[in-house]
């Protein structure tokens, strides 16, 4: 049946009319958001944290590689460093991308955004603007825009239209938005000031005995935001009790939300098994073509003092041991290595933090873009060297993830009640990173160990 020019024109006139309805409703909505997030102390305090956060831990973390980094051992540890925590980033995104553990939640109820019209040209381009902030301080009040910032998004939401005299029914209406750029949020571009901290960490590290003060600086500045983020997280929400029933609450449905937390912490295993049993002993084969088994049994009790200890600094006594005693690593290497690796390689961590900040936005039924994962493994990846080597670190740094995105940090509380049993597995996964690190970079530095007639330290390594 076609309907009549009257009809048409009615229909036409009520869409108008749910549009108009949908306004006003979205737009006291966030009036009432505004006039909470006023005064939010919290609100306030995380967002300057966050940068301080960022600032601090990822400077310090990248100046531990000392001016050892520019001798040869330096350079294959931060090759072998890097390559690993990226490959480890890599497997936790497709693990959580395959599996999905934060899939169930209710569609319906939630707005749904498609992003359309970036194509991964546009995409890269905003994430290369992004890395380099023409103005640093202007990249920590506001988030950078350009041209691509304009995109079309199509919302789909459920209208509830009895005033109009309809029913229920789920409405989808293009708009024209200003969408946060891969790697900005909350008006503070996370990315840029990731990339500069990497790049200002680096130059303190090799300015020698100059770089102390610096150094020193922010050792401290870092151990006072790491305690000032983890108040934060325990007290503000009231309590993370109130804030996982207020989370199941929302869900209608606790086995859903117990299910899914039980996909994730499936994942995180799978993963970090993956990255411990495959990746890191193939590497160790394929480079030193010796049985990469011999060389972790030897590392048994360093790995069980990881898992009961959740923390890597903690396990480094017991790591030097195990390396140089049963597994006969020279001394010049692990002393070397391990208490840089201990520091910033730290691929279990960087592997879930990926995969979480990811299923934090399955949760939450957002969709994640190429430019948004990118933005994942890299701010993952500086978070795992900003992360200290102490029981869940890596939680406290998972903010600088989660703000890069626009997730909410919040929802770090969901996972905390299953990290202290994944913080014991990702710290196994990180001492047995730097462990198989050792080895590796002893075998491809032979001719120098050789060479060289000095007991301890690296200086005659360096070219
Ligand atoms: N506990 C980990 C470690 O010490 C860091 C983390 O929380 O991921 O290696």
């Amino acid at each position: 049946m076609t309907k009549s020019t009257g009809e048409k024109a009615r229909s036409r006139n009520r869409v108008q009319q749910i549009r108009e309805g949908i306004h006003l409703r979205s737009l006291k909505a966030r009036k009432k958001v505004e006039d909470i997030t006023k005064d939010d102390v919290k609100t306030f305090l995380r967002r300057n944290a966050f940068v301080l956060l960022t600032i601090a831990a990822v400077v310090f973390g990248m100046s531990a590689l000392d001016s050892h980094a520019s001798g040869k051992m330096g350079m294959r540890a931060v090759i072998y460093y890097m390559t690993t925590t990226f490959i480890a980033v890599f497997i936790g995104i497709i693990m959580v991308l395959i599996i999905h553990p934060g899939k169930g939640s209710k569609d319906e109820f939630t707005k749904q955004q498609k992003i359309e019209q970036v194509s991964p040209a546009d995409a890269f381009l905003d994430l290369i603007r992004n890395m380099f902030p023409p103005n640093l301080v202007q990249a920590c009040t506001q988030q950078f825009k350009t041209q691509y910032s304009k995109r079309i998004i199509h919302v789909k939401m459920i209208v509830n239209e009895s005033i109009f005299n309809l029913t229920n029914t789920t409405q989808e209406i293009a708009q024209e938005e200003v969408i946060p750029l891969p790697g900005t949020t909350n008006g503070v571009n996370a990315l840029g000031l990731v990339v500069f901290s990497m790049c200002f960490g680096l130059i303190i590290g090799n300015m020698k005995e100059q770089g102390q003060a610096l150094r020193d600086f922010f050792d401290s500045l870092n151990e006072a935001i790491m305690r000032l983020v983890a108040i934060i997280m325990w007290y503000a929400p009231i309590g993370i009790l109130f804030l996982i029933a207020g989370k199941i609450v929302e869900m209608d449905d606790i086995t859903e939300m117990g299910g899914q937390l039980g996909m994730y912490t499936i994942t995180v295993i799978i993963g970090l098994m993956i990255h411990g049993m495959i990746i890191l002993p193939t590497l160790y084969f394929v480079i030193t073509r010796k049985n990469p088994f011999i060389f972790i049994t030897g590392l048994l009790q360093a790995l069980i003092t990881a898992l009961g200890t959740s923390s890597s600094s903690a396990t480094l006594p017991v790591t030097f041991k195990c390396l140089e005693e049963n597994n006969k690593v020279d001394k010049r290497v692990t002393r070397f290595v391990l208490p840089v690796g201990a520091t910033i390689n730290m691929d279990g961590t960087a592997l879930y933090e990926a995969l979480a900040a990811i299923f934090i936005a399955q949760v939450n039924n957002m969709e994640m873009n190429f430019g948004q994962i990118i933005t994942i493994s890299i701010t993952a990846t500086a978070a795992s060297i900003g992360a200290a080597g102490i029981p869940q670190a890596g939680l406290v740094t998972m903010v600088i993830v989660l703000t890069s995105v626009g997730l909410p940090t919040d929802d770090i509380s969901l996972i905390i009640a299953v990290d202290w049993f994944l913080d014991r597995l990702r710290t196994t996964t990180n001492v047995l990173g730097d462990s198989i690190g050792a080895g590796i970079i002893e075998f491809l530095s032979k001719d120098e160990l050789q060479n060289s007639d000095v007991e301890l330290g690296s200086s005659v390594l360096e070219e």
